[in-house]
C-alpha cells in the first residue's frame, strides 16, 4: 500500500491501490469498480485450472487446457471467405499447439510484439490440420520477465471483462486489494453463525474466491457467499412475516357465526378438535356441489384459523391443477362475507378473472351474496357502477383483474384479498390490494401452478404455506402422448374413435403470437378445416378470447350439456373449463407452449371417471423442446413439472416477466443452491427467534447489510 497512512479503508478508491495507477483505475471505472470494496466484491466469471499445465506432448483434443510455450511463429492470411486468418505456433519443447484466431487483426499485432517471448494461453483443445492440435480464440496472456512462473501454476480467475479492459488490470487489483486490505474485512455473521452453519470467516472467503488454493475451497468460500446472500432475503421476508403479525388485523368471529345467525343449527358439524365453526362447514357443503377433499377441508381450516386470529392472516396456497383451489377460496370468501366484511379475488388475466365472476356468481348468488365484476375491459358507465357497489359496500364479493388496485377504487369495508396469483403478480401488487383494504385485511396467495420449492420460498417466503396436495378423488392420470406431424391423421382417427364411444374432445390451437387477434385467426383456421374436412359429422365448436363473455359462456355451455362433440379453442381454456365427458386434449404445435402452461391446459381433461388422454402434435427442435415433451409424457405431478421447467429455463423465466423489486443475488442460483436456502431460512427464523428485531449490538452489521439491499425495497422497509 502507497503512502495513505492510517485512515484508508474499504472506500479507498483503487488507484490508491499498489499497482494500479489512475490510468488502471479508470479501465476499471468501466466495470462499475471504484473503491477497494468493488473489486474485493468483483467476482471472476470462471477460473482457469493452471495448477497443472501439461507438456504439449500430453495434450489432448477435446479439452479446456492452459498451455505455456514460447511463440514461435505468428502468420497471417486471407481465407477464401474473405475472412483473416491469424495462426501462432507455441513450442514447450516437447511439441507445438497451433493457436488460431479469425479476423482479429489486434491480436496479430499484439502477438508480433511478443513473438519469441513466452506465453500462457487457455482454450479448448481441437484436432486441427493434418492431425495436429490447435485451439481456436484461446485466451492468452505474456509471461512477464519478472513474473514467478508459481504465480500461473494455480487456479487462474477469469474476470467478466468489458471492452478495452485486460484480465491482467483486474487481477492485479484484485490481489492489492486483497493483500493489504482484506484484514479490514468485518465479518457481518457472527462467530455464532458461522460455527452452527459450518462457514469460513468473510476474509478468508473472499481471498479464496479470488486466488483459490483449490476447487474446494473455492467451493467452501462460494457455498459461505451464497448463504449470506440467502441469509439476508430470508431475514426480511421473516421479520416482514413477524412484523405483519404484530399488526392488529381483523378478527373475524367465525366461531361465533352460529350465534349471529338466526336459525342455525347447534354444532352437530363441529370438527373434533373443539371448535365452533360447525355452522360455517354446513353452509360451505350446501354451497358446493361436490364433497370437499380431505386435503381442501385441512387448507381451509388453517385459513379459517388465520381469519380468527387477531394478526392479518399472510398466507399462500399452493396447488397443482385441478386441486380445487376455487373452492378453498370460495370457502374463505364466504366466511368474511358471514362475518360483515368485503372480500375482493384478484386474478393475472380478465378471462381468468371473468371465469371466477362466472363461477363465484354461481355459488353466491343462491345465498343473495353479490358478486361484482371489475375489470380494464368494461365500459365507463360499468366501470363507474362497479366502483359504487364497491364502495357502497353493496357488493360484497368483488372479482377482477389489476383493475381492482387501480387508484379510484374504494371498498366499504375490504376484509379478506384473495390473489389467484399465477406468478404474475409481485409483492408490490400484493401489498397494493392490502392497501385498499379495511384496516389491515387477511391476504390470500394462491398459485395455479405450482412452483418449485426454492423460488416459493424465496418469493414467498413471508408466507405462511397450506398445500393442496390431493386431487379430488376418481381421476384417472392422464396419458400423454407426443406425436409428430405426420402422424396426424393417426391422432384425428384416434379421437374420432374416442368420441363415438361417447366421449368429447378439445383441440387446443397452436400459439403464434401474444396478439389476441392472430390467436382468434389461427383457432378460426383449425375451426375451418376440422369442421369442413377432419371431422364434417361431428359438432365441432369454437371457442377464442375475442368473443363476448356471454357468448364464451353460451359455448361453454353447449359443450358441458355435450351438445358439441369438439372444442376448438386458444388458451383461453386454460382456465376454468370443467367438462369431465372430455377426455382428450389435442394440442398443436405443443412446442410453442411453456412446460408450466401445458400442464395447465392438461388439466381440462382428466377430470371424470374416464381414462384421458393429452396428444401433444409437436417436431422437436431442438433438445430442450425434446425434453420438455418427454417431461410431460413421463409425469403428470406438477410439481415436478415446475422442477424441470425451472432447471431448463432458469428462474426469470418461470416467474413470468421480471417486475421491479424482483430479487436478485449476485452469486446465488435458485436452480443449483436449493439446499443452501433451506439452511439459510432456517438460520435467519434462529436469529430472528433470539433477537427479534436485530437488535442487539452484535447484529448490527447484519441489519446495516439488509438495508443496503437495493433489491429488497419492495419487501416494505425494515424499520
Ligand atoms: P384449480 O385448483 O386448478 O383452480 P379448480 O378450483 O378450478 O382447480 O377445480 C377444478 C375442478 O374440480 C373444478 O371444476 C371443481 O368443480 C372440481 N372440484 C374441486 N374440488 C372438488 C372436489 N372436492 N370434488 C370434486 N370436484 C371438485
Ligand atoms: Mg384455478
Amino acid at each position: 500500500m502507497s503512502g495513505a497512512g492510517a485512515n484508508y479503508s474499504l472506500d479507498t478508491e483503487v488507484q490508491f491501490l499498489k499497482g494500479v495507477g489512475p490510468k488502471t483505475a479508470m479501465l476499471l471505472g468501466k466495470l462499475g469498480i471504484k473503491t477497494v470494496r468493488d473489486i474485493l466484491w468483483f467476482f471472476p466469471r470462471r477460473y482457469d485450472d493452471r495448477s497443472k499445465l501439461p507438456q504439449l506432448l500430453m495434450l489432448r483434443a477435446g479439452e479446456a487446457q492452459t498451455v505455456r510455450g514460447r511463440l514461435v511463429d505468428v502468420s497471417t492470411r486471407g481465407t477464401r471467405g474473405g475472412k483473416v486468418l491469424i495462426r501462432a505456433i507455441l513450442d514447450d519443447g516437447t511439441s507445438q499447439v497451433g493457436l488460431v484466431w479469425f479476423n482479429q487483426p489486434w491480436v496479430a499485432r499484439e502477438l508480433q510484439k511478443v513473438q519469441g517471448g513466452e506465453i500462457v494461453a487457455f482454450g479448448m483443445v481441437k484436432e486441427g490440420q493434418g492431425r495436429s492440435l490447435e485451439m481456436t480464440s484461446p485466451e492468452w496472456e505474456v509471461l512477464d520477465e519478472d513474473d514467478e512462473v508459481g504465480d500461473f501454476a494455480r487456479i487462474t480467475p477469469v474476470y467478466p471483462l468489458t471492452e478495452g479492459v485486460p484480465q491482467w488490470a483486474v487481477r492485479k487489483a484484485a490481489a492489492s486489494a486483497i493483500e493489504y486490505f482484506s484484514r479490514l474485512l468485518e465479518d457481518p455473521l457472527t462467530e455464532e453463525i458461522l460455527r452452527a452453519n459450518r462457514l469460513k470467516p468473510l476474509s478468508w472467503c473472499i481471498k479464496q474466491m479470488h486466488q483459490p488454493d483449490s476447487p474446494d475451497t473455492l467451493d467452501l468460500a462460494r457455498g459461505r457467499l451464497v448463504f449470506e446472500e440467502f441469509l439476508y432475503l430470508q431475514l426480511v421476508l421473516q421479520m416482514r412475516r413477524n412484523e405483519v403479525k404484530q399488526e392488529v388485523g381483523i378478527s373475524f368471529p367465525i366461531s361465533q357465526l352460529e350465534h349471529l345467525l338466526p336459525g342455525a343449527s347447534p354444532s352437530l358439524f363441529a370438527a373434533a378438535d373443539g371448535d365452533h365453526k360447525g355452522d360455517l362447514w354446513t353452509q360451505v357443503h350446501a354451497m358446493l356441489p361436490f364433497e370437499l377433499t380431505g386435503a381442501q377441508k385441512r387448507v381451509i381450516g388453517e385459513i379459517w384459523q388465520d381469519m380468527e386470529r387477531p394478526y392479518p392472516m399472510n398466507r399462500l396456497v399452493q396447488g397443482d391443477v385441478g386441486s380445487g383451489k376455487t373452492a378453498v377460496a370460495a370457502s374463505a370468501i364466504l366466511a368474511a362475507v358471514k362475518c360483515g366484511y368485503q372480500a375482493a379475488m384478484m386474478a393475472p388475466t380478465e378471462i381468468l378473472a371473468e371465469q371466477h365472476y362466472l363461477n363465484l356468481v354461481k355459488l353466491f348468488d343462491p345465498l343473495g351474496i353479490t358478486v361484482n365484476l371489475m375489470v380494464g375491459k368494461q365500459t365507463a358507465k360499468q366501470k363507474r357502477t362497479a366502483m359504487e357497489k364497491a364502495a357502497g359496500g353493496e357488493a360484497q364479493v368483488n372479482v377482477g383483474t389489476h383493475a381492482l388496485i387501480s387508484e379510484g377504487v374504494k371498498f366499504h369495508k375490504l376484509g379478506l384479498a384473495v390473489i389467484d396469483e399465477q406468478h404474475r403478480f409481485g409483492v408490490v401488487q400484493r401489498m397494493a390490494l392490502r392497501q385498499k383494504g379495511f384496516g389491515h385485511p387477511d391476504v390470500l396467495v394462491m398459485t395455479a401452478t405450482p412452483i418449485p420449492r426454492t423460488l416459493t420460498m424465496s418469493l414467498y417466503g413471508d408466507l405462511d404455506l397450506s398445500v393442496i396436495d390431493e386431487l379430488p378423488p376418481g381421476r384417472k392420470p392422464i396419458k400423454t402422448h407426443w406425436k409428430k406431424p405426420w402422424d396426424r391423421d393417426k391422432v384425428y382417427a384416434t379421437v374420432r374413435t374416442l368420441i363415438q364411444e361417447g366421449r368429447q374432445a378439445y383441440f387446443v390451437c397452436p400459439m403464434i403470437s401474444e396478439s389476441d387477434k392472430m390467436q382468434t385467426q389461427a383457432a378460426e383456421d383449425l375451426h375451418y378445416r376440422l369442421t369442413h374436412e377432419t371431422y364434417p359429422d361431428l359438432r365441432v365448436g369454437l371457442l377464442h378470447g375475442q368473443m363476448k363473455p356471454a357468448e364464451k359462456e353460451e359455448v361453454m355451455e353447449q359443450f358441458r350439456r355435450h351438445d358439441l362433440d369438439i372444442l376448438v379453442s386458444t388458451v383461453v381454456i386454460e382456465v376454468g373449463v370443467d367438462v369431465p365427458n372430455a377426455t382428450v386434449m389435442v394440442i398443436e404445435d405443443a412446442n410453442r407452449f411453456g412446460l408450466a402452461q401445458l400442464h395447465q391446459l392438461r388439466g381440462r381433461v382428466g377430470r371424470g371417471s374416464h381414462q384421458s388422454f393429452c396428444i401433444l402434435v409437436a417436431d422437436a427442435t431442438n433438445p430442450d423442446s425434446e425434453k420438455r415433451l418427454r417431461i410431460l409424457e413421463e409425469t403428470t405431478n406438477g410439481f415436478k413439472i415446475a422442477e424441470e421447467d425451472l432447471k431448463i429455463r432458469g428462474p426469470g423465466d418461470v416467474v413470468g416477466t421480471r417486475q421491479s423489486g424482483e430479487i436478485e443475488f449476485q452469486l446465488a442460483n435458485l436452480v443449483d443452491d436449493g439446499p443452501v436456502l433451506e439452511t439459510a431460512r432456517q438460520a435467519a427464523i434462529g436469529i430472528l427467534d433470539r433477537d427479534k428485531n436485530l437488535s442487539r449490538p452484535e447484529h448490527q452489521m447484519l441489519l446495516q447489510k439488509i438495508r443496503e439491499q437495493r433489491s429488497y425495497e419492495a419487501l416494505i422497509v425494515v424499520s
